[in-house]
């Protein structure tokens, strides 16, 4: 992995973006696609120690694809997960719409 730190920014953004801009009410097929492609993007994630902590906790941890909201506050747990792992201050949860959906620079 050339650079742990930038590869996680723009792959949470891409997550977060992603479940903000999911479906309040998805069909069958939406909710398939996307845990398929959270359960391969723990498998194809390029830094391998990140990958496996996060497969680690995927399997106590199944993506809640109900809805929207429900899957912008699950990355939001995922990534306080990971936060908490590297000594970061934790997310409001409540901030999540604020800061992906509406967009904030930071
Ligand atoms: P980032 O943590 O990248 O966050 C970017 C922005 O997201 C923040 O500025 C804030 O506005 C917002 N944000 C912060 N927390 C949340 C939240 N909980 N919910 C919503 N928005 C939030 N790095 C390692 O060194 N070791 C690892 O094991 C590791 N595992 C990772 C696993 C995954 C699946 C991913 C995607 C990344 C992982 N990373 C890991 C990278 C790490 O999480 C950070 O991306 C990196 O350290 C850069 O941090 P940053 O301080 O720039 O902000």
């Amino acid at each position: 992995p050339a650079d742990v730190m930038s590869l996680g920014r723009g792959s949470w953004r891409l997550l977060h973006t992603l479940a903000a801009n999911y479906p309040d009410a998805p069909t069958e097929e939406e909710k398939q696609n996307v845990t398929q492609f959270i359960e391969l993007f723990s498998r194809v994630y390029p830094c391998p120690p990140c990958a496996q902590d996060f497969r680690e906790w995927l399997g106590s941890n199944p993506p809640d694809v109900r809805s929207g909201p429900m899957l912008s506050q699950f990355f939001c747990r995922a990534h306080n997960e990971v936060n908490r792992k590297l000594n970061k201050k934790e997310f409001d949860c409540k901030l999540v719409d604020e800061r992906w959906k509406l967009g904030w620079k930071d």
